[in-house]
């Protein structure tokens, strides 16, 4: 049972739904649509009710959609992508040229809508799969009309939409927050990514063989925070040290991505699996709404055969980073599910973070970090391998 209350004002329309679960975070969202200046979540709501506040002034100022819906059809941009991360917690739309958009709560349909004019959805097009996730319930995709694309999201009970970046004109990235991983995520849907995995070449028998996996490169920056510090700023180079520094202990390395290309997930795991390596280690860094820059800290995660590879890591990056420690966590990423060697996944800090921001930002920190990983991976390697957990 759904009641819905309006109470309407020169400035402030405030809109109840009674019933709903109350959300977790509560989260300023910013949007750049002229009429609504600001959307806000009163966490302070009674249970079971969520109150959202629309702030209209300024509604004329209108002036930028206009310009672009008179702009003619062969300047639309073309929608080629519409993804879950693997981290769950963001949907990226991917497009042919720069996006403008404008972002608000539906009244009708009750999801978040994203209407992105001068737009078309590609001939191939097929929208995200959010079956299995935990964040979203559904994300749906249309032509509204010929020069309007409407993205609508429903996010799951107890998670809040964030903040929409652009970290690149044609990017649009949506962050949902208040939610932790613990359901599977579908692979994203094979395309040009999938020849992009380097050719690791012959591998003697007996040397111990790690995949190590740059979380994001290519189109897909990963997250975006603080200064516009991305994921593959900090995990691309950190890759390539981590690789050197494991190599001159006569440990073989495959990198998922060599260079800064796209690689979607089934062929990173299929180049692990191919490969019969011995461990596999996913490295990023965090995120969650820039208007959490409180949160930080290091996170490890594993799913079944990884525990112990993950503790040992995790403990090393503590020793480094000093924390704040955020666990060792399991989760059914893709990655870790259909890797059939220990494998884990790190996140390294928040790139929304205050403390974790400046820090990754810093060559020297990434260095210490750099180390501590290649430590944690050593030690597990001389306790284990050869053997049933290596
Ligand atoms: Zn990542």
């Amino acid at each position: 049972m759904l009641r819905v209350h309006w109470w309407l004002s020169s400035l402030t329309s405030v809109l109840m739904l009674a019933h709903l679960a109350p959300i977790a975070q509560a989260s300023p969202i910013k949007t750049s649509t002229p009429d609504v200046k600001t959307l806000g979540f009163d966490a302070s709501a009674p249970p079971n009710s969520l109150n959202v506040a629309v702030d209209s002034q300024g509604a004329e100022d209108d002036s930028s959609v206009d310009s672009l819906s008179q702009s003619p059809r062969s300047s639309m941009a073309t929608i080629e992508a519409i993804d879950i991360t693997i981290e769950g917690n963001r949907i990226l739309i991917r497009a042919d040229r720069p996006l403008d958009q404008r972002s608000y709560w539906d009244r009708n349909t009750l999801a978040y809508q994203i209407e992105i004019r001068g737009a078309r959805l590609s001939q191939n097009f097929q929208p995200p799969n959010a079956q299995d996730s935990q964040a979203i319930s559904w994300v749906r995709a249309e032509q509204a009309d010929p020069e309007t694309v409407m993205v609508r999201i429903m996010p799951a009970p107890q998670v809040s939409v964030g903040e929409i970046n652009q970290p690149s004109p044609s990017l649009l990235s949506l962050e949902l927050n208040g939610y932790q991983a613990t359901m599977p995520l579908p692979p994203p849907d094979l395309g040009s990514g999938m020849a992009n995995v380097p050719d690791p070449g012959t591998i003697p028998e007996g040397q111990v063989v790690i995949v190590l996996d740059p979380g994001h490169g290519g189109s897909d920056p990963g997250a975006v925070g603080i200064g516009g510090l991305s994921e593959t700023d900090i995990v691309n180079p950190m890759s390539h040290r981590i690789r050197d520094l494991l190599e001159e202990e006569g440990v073989r390395v495959i990198l998922t991505r060599e260079d800064n290309r796209t690689v979607d997930l089934q062929p990173r795991v299929e180049l692990a699996n191919r490969l019969d390596a011995n461990l596999f280690v996913s490295i990023h860094a965090n995120a969650i709404s820039m208007s959490r820059p409180d949160v930080n800290g290091v996170e490890t995660y594993y799913f079944q055969s990884g525990q112990q590879l993950a503790r040992t890591i995790h403990g090393h990056l503590l020793e480094a980073t000093g924390g704040p420690d955020r666990g060792v966590r399991t989760a059914r990423f893709y990655v870790l599910r259909h890797t059939r060697m220990p494998a884990v996944l790190l996140e390294l800090g928040f790139v929304t973070g205050n403390q974790d921001a400046r820090r990754l930002a810093d060559p020297q920190y990434r260095e210490r970090l750099s180390q501590a990983i290649a430590r944690g991976i050593l030690q597990y390697v001389r306790q284990h391998c050869p053997g049933p957990g290596c």
